[in-house]
């Protein structure tokens, strides 16, 4: 296994958060390997730590100005033996290969922990929607899908959205491709409800996010409601996380973005949240406008929520933002739970700090799959050419969220608790390896 890590490191030196992505899946199977010799025997994880194509472009396109802007474009297609490829596409400055071989590493396992077909997959650009006008937003994404149509399809590739991509975006790649190839199939997942999307899938994430926590504090004899949450981010995660935990009598007191943080000490309410979301979906406005003209949240910036007193912290922003110092605030705070809601959350050194002190992380590769899995769902349907309506896809969230959270429980029991950590690697790996030995060599 250490073979393994030293020879990643060695020949893409650079990729340190693909690096950590393997290492953890890695540390949580190390006793199943030795257990079973099968793995090794089948090359396993030579096999499993590469992917299995890389595509790579040039995104050359005008601006509404008259300029001509090129960005950089990428899909990891990153392993097919559970079904078509699938997994969001990205649009944010800071990406880089090494960002699309981490999520499509993750999202492998993922999309098999959800039980549905479908292998694993990553990608976007380092284009930033930032600030942008609808029309340059337009026109990236029409100069991106005439190089990308070529990679993807129903049965292939299914990308959706992440960071930086929400229904707006999806709807002008979709209309890209179908221009390109004159055909309306179900290639892109996250489209509008009205024009072949599946209900809820918006919602799918951050309720499904709930829906695990729920199954996790039953588990330990404890309750949602009445607990206080806080949560990062201000986008499609954490504003659905923040609406399902209402629901189910929680307390939201923060959310953050990139500029900074905003407290709301008695809990954000019903209607105050629904202005946000407006704020963030419809008026493409920034975190701090919450709170004018209102004392009933602060807005601090630069700041975290971590320092914050709470019970359960919910990261739905980005990748490693929880650093050694926001644990230690956790830790301080004698926080119990940790779910992760955005994809590898936390550092390797801020896990090692909260597994000692005894904190339960649920990790992200089972607590955000709600959002893969409804994608899933919106595949089947537009393969039917069916829509179906919110109840029945909401209970199909419900029944698969569960279904991962025993899967979980069962590969991570540890005498009386559970490690939800190596119960999802482990699951998740089981199901990919059997796959793939079944497969031969290929
Ligand atoms: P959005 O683009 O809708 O929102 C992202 C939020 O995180 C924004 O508030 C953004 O702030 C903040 N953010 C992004 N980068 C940083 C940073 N470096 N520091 C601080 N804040 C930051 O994305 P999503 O909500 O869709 O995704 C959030 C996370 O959830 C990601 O890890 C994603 O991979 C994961 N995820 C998303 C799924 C989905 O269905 N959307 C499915 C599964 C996982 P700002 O606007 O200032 O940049």
């Amino acid at each position: 296994m250490n073979k393994i890590i030293d020879n990643l490191k060695q020949k893409y030196p650079s990729e340190t958060q693909f690096h950590q992505a393997v290492t953890d899946v890695l540390h949580s199977i190390s006793s199943l390997l030795n257990e079973d010799r099968i793995y090794a025997e089948n090359g396993i994880l030579e096999r499993l730590t590469e992917p299995d194509r890389i595509i790579q472009f040039r995104v050359t396109w005008m601006n509404e100005d008259g300029e001509i802007e090129t960005n950089r474009g990428w899909r990891v297609q990153y392993n097919n033996a559970m079904g078509p490829y699938k997994g969001g596409l990205r649009f944010h400055p800071n990406v880089s290969l090494d960002t699309f071989k981490f999520l499509g590493f993750e999202q492998t396992f993922k999309n098999a922990l959800t039980g549905l077909q479908m292998g694993g997959a990553k990608g976007g650009s380092d284009f930033s929607p930032k600030g942008r006008s609808d029309n340059d937003i337009l026109r990236f994404c029409q100069a991106f899908m005439m190089e990308l149509y070529k990679h993807i399809g129903p049965d292939t590739d299914i990308p959706a959205g992440d960071i930086g991509v929400g229904e707006r975006e999806i709807g002008y790649l979709f209309g890209t491709y179908k221009k390109m190839t004159d055909r309306f199939d179900g290639a892109l997942t996250g489209k509008n409800p009205a024009f072949g999307g599946s209900c809820m899938r918006k919602e799918a994430t951050g309720y499904g996010c709930v829906f695990f926590l729920e199954q996790a504090l039953k588990h330990a004899n404890e309750d949602l409601k009445g607990q206080v949450c806080a949560i990062s981010g201000a986008g499609n995660v954490a504003l659905y996380t923040a609406k399902m935990l209402l629901q189910k009598g929680a307390k939201v007191i923060s959310f953050s973005d990139s500029k900074g943080m905003i407290h709301i000490p008695d809990g954000i309410s019903e209607e105050r949240l629904e202005e946000l979301i407006k704020i963030k979906e419809v008026e493409r406005g920034n975190l701090s406008d919450l709170c004018e003209d209102f004392t009933d949240c602060d807005y601090f910036e630069d700041k975290k929520p971590w320092d914050l007193e709470y019970d359960i912290a919910i990261p739905c922003a980005t990748q490693n933002e929880i650093d050694e110092k926001d644990a230690n605030s956790i830790k301080k705070n004698n926080v119990k739970w940790v779910c992760e809601a955005a994809n590898m959350p936390l550092t390797d050194k801020a896990t090692n700090i909260l597994r000692d002190a005894e904190c339960t992380i649920l990790p992200a590769k089972a607590v955000n799959a709600g959002g893969v899995a409804v994608s899933g769902l919106e595949r089947t349907q537009n393969a039917q050419y069916l829509n179906w309506d919110s109840e029945k896809v909401c209970s199909q969230l419900k029944d698969i969220m569960s279904d991962i959270h025993a899967l979980c429980a069962k590969n991570g029991k540890n005498n009386n608790s559970i490690d939800y950590i190596n119960g999802s690697n482990i699951a998740g790996f089981k199901r990919v390896a059997k796959a793939m030995i079944a497969y031969g060599t290929l």
